[in-house]
């Protein structure tokens, strides 16, 4: 499905002119790597990225598929939204990598 792409804050501000304010945590668990509850992050208007990499050691090009997200939003002009997606990166011998992204996204836009 096509959708709006953005990579950093800048492209995400020149994307979404009607997002007045956005707040998104990440928390990313899995089994492996670092244990689980692997990291939370939290992004902003400053720091917005379109892409969140998946932290398990040998996952390859995995990751949360973050302007996706903001695209089905925006689209619906939902204000809210939270949900868990599956990493899309594979293991070695083509396994599905298991770490998860628990997502929650809250947007305010522009009058
Ligand atoms: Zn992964």
């Amino acid at each position: 499905m096509p959708y709006k792409h953005f990579s950093n804050h800048m492209e995400f501000a020149r994307t979404y002119p009607d997002i007045a304010d956005i707040e998104v945590l990440v928390a990313e668990k899995g089994t492996i790597g670092k244990g689980p509850g692997l990291s939370t992050k939290q992004y902003h208007n400053e720091n917005m990225v379109g892409f969140v990499p998946c932290s398990h050691p040998t996952c390859h090009n995995g990751g949360l598929n973050l302007a996706q997200i903001i695209h089905e939003m925006e689209a619906r002009k939902q204000d809210r939204f939270t949900g868990v997606r599956m990493c899309t990166g594979e293991l070695q011998g083509h396994q599905h990598c298991p770490n998860e992204f628990h997502v929650t996204v809250k947007i305010k836009y522009a009058e």
